[in-house]
């Protein structure tokens, strides 16, 4: 089986912050976990370098745009090892192979006749790239999402026949299809079609930076057409030596924030069908992270939680799991760093790494460091039955928030366990010998079995703890599944207090 996850791919203008580390991230960890349950995957990410704003900005600095992309295309390479991204390439759209192909699929568009010439008029902001039908603009027409004043702006250029996929559209977004996650973000989508399509605007006429429009050499593409074509056309040439779009085509998730949902839930689709193509599985729409007042994050507002401080402060593992612990992955959120820290005391000192430590702690004082192999406890066992395919599940429909809530009430289980056995109280009794060899086999195998369920939310501190517990593949397995045994090596709090 293949699994192929991307995320949109950052505008080349803008500084790396939160909102590009959440996507990455939770694109990260579906990666992730799906290579430890043995698929074929390829995780996509990379860089949106055409366009208005990129032509503006490099010629207020001076340079070319290609110059000015480069420069900022590896603030973002930068940023993928910085989060622990895994992922298998990163597109940039102002690569040749990238441009060559998206002639090749809109050229097709042209030739279905699905594109024809007009004149365009309307309401345009520089900062989206986007026109904006007077329902979206904002009071005195206003970007809703700049805040700038809109452009009125006309122009002949060639437009693509939306309106004809009217139809398709309707059912693509029906009632019973999960095509995009969650539901409510559906019903947008629905909304947005039930209004009635208009055709848009393909290319652009006053633009130089862009993909030239093969059959009409005076124009480049529009940047969002150009740009959504990259998770189709990076897989012919993101593998050298061949083109792997057979293998990983259709995509299985494209994760997004809500703010273009309607270029990927109508644009998208629309013109993967003009072009005959297969249309990827699902789009996941997460929600936005907020300041800690509730506000949308801002710097006048100060309240914006800002990642590098994070990392800098308690690590890249406590930004991942702080991310898709503390704001239910697809719903809005506050987000703080004191947030983060509450989190990292109660949750990953005290509760895992505490955890961990007393494990191999104990693992180590009263059996020399090797796991006891006997039968494990029974109720320990009922706890756990069944934690791989339940967290399977919800880490393969994107419910990343459920699925860690999952993992974590084992963690706790196994506290409480911990509490119940007392193993230090057994130690002092040699007839109970056998008991604590059970509560000892028994703690380990949990601790491993959560260990690796966690790998793929915090990759280098399970790694640790997974190393240190004798636990020698990452496969996903149920408790009790393993061979047992083994043995424990001292372990460094994974955790450390602050
Ligand atoms: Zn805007």
């Amino acid at each position: 089986m293949s699994f192929y996850v991307t995320t949109p791919i950052y505008y080349v203008n803008a500084a790396p912050h939160l909102g590009h580390a959440y996507t990455t991230i939770a694109a990260d960890v579906m990666a992730r976990h799906m290579r430890q349950r043995g698929e074929d995957v390829f995780f996509l990410t990379g860089t949106d370098e055409h366009g208005e704003p990129v032509a503006q900005a490099a010629e207020r600095e001076g340079v070319t745009p290609q110059e000015l992309a480069d420069r900022n295309a590896e603030r973002f390479q930068a940023l993928m090892p910085r989060l622990e991204a895994s992922n298998d390439f990163f597109i940039r759209t102002s690569d040749p192979r990238h441009e060559k192909r998206v002639q090749e699929v809109l050229t097709a568009v042209y030739e279905a006749g699905h594109v024809y010439k007009g004149v365009y008029e309307g309401w345009y902001c520089p900062r989206c790239a986007d026109f904006k039908t007077e329902a979206e603009a904002g009071p005195d027409h206003t970007c809703p999402i700049h805040g700038i004043p809109l452009d009125w702006e006309r122009e002949e250029n060639w437009f693509f026949r939306l309106s004809t996929f009217q139809e398709p559209l309707e059912k693509l977004l029906a009632e019973d299809s999960d095509f995009v996650q969650p539901r409510e973000r559906r019903n947008e989508a629905r909304a947005f079609v039930a209004q009635g399509l208009q055709d848009i605007s393909l290319t652009r006429a006053r633009l130089r930076w862009g993909i030239p429009v093969p059959w009409d050499e005076g124009q480049v593409f529009y940047v969002w057409f150009d740009a959504l074509l990259n998770y189709y056309t990076a897989l012919a040439f993101a593998r050298d030596g061949h083109d792997a779009t057979p293998e990983f085509w259709p995509a299985s998730y494209h994760l997004i924030g809500k703010d273009i949902l309607k270029f990927h839930t109508i644009f998208w689709p629309a013109m993967l069908m003009a072009a005959g193509i297969e249309l990827p599985e699902h789009v996941f729409v997460h929600g936005f992270l907020l300041g800690g007042d509730g506000r949308k994050m801002s710097k006048s507002l100060g309240n914006v939680l800002d990642p590098f401080q994070v990392i800098d402060e308690l690590g890249t593992d406590a930004l991942r799991f702080y991310l898709l612990r503390d704001v239910a992955f697809g719903e809005d959120g506050a987000t703080s760093m004191d947030a983060v820290r509450s989190r990292y005391e109660t949750e990953l000192a005290n509760e895992l790494g505490n955890l961990a430590s007393r494990t191999t702690n104990m693992v180590r004082r009263y059996r020399d460091g090797q796991v006891p192999e006997v039968e494990l406890d029974a109720a320990l066992a009922a706890d756990f039955a069944g934690l791989s395919g339940r967290v399977g599940e919800l880490v393969g429909r994107a419910s990343l928030t459920a699925a860690l809530e999952e993992i974590w009430q084992r963690v706790r289980r196994l506290n409480r366990y911990v509490e119940e056995q007392a193993p230090w109280q057994l130690a002092k009794d040699p007839e109970r010998a056998a008991d604590l060899d059970r509560a000892l086999a028994s703690l380990a195998e949990g601790v491993r079995v959560v260990g690796l369920h966690l790998l793929a939310y915090m990759p280098s501190a399970m790694s640790r703890l997974l190393e240190a517990m004798g636990e020698r593949g990452q496969e996903l397995r149920d408790f009790g599944a393993g061979g047992g045994g083994g043995s424990v090596q001292q372990l460094e709090p994974l955790f450390p207090k602050r």
